[in-house]
């Protein structure tokens, strides 16, 4: 797992404090993804980003997104 920084503002906050997304999966991610399948796999999947409190709520409402268009939207205002 990366550590909690947030995708938007890059700041680090205690996990409490903010949360993660799960975005939709673009098809590259998808077969990125498959390696969690395998036993053993730690690491972090592509489509999942943290966010603070500040940028968690709006960045909920973008899950239909993949996380590239989300952030993008959200880097907006
Ligand atoms: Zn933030």
């Amino acid at each position: 797992m990366r550590p909690p920084i947030c995708a938007i503002c890059k700041k680090r906050f205690a996990p409490s404090d903010g949360g993660k997304v799960y975005f939709k999966e673009t098809e590259e991610q998808k077969e990125y993804n498959k390696r969690f399948d395998e036993p053993g796999f730690v690491g972090h999947p592509s489509h999942l980003e943290w966010f603070c409190e500040d940028h968690i709520e709006a960045a909920k409402e973008l899950k239909n997104l993949s996380s590239s268009e989300a952030i993008k939207e959200l880097k907006k205002d």
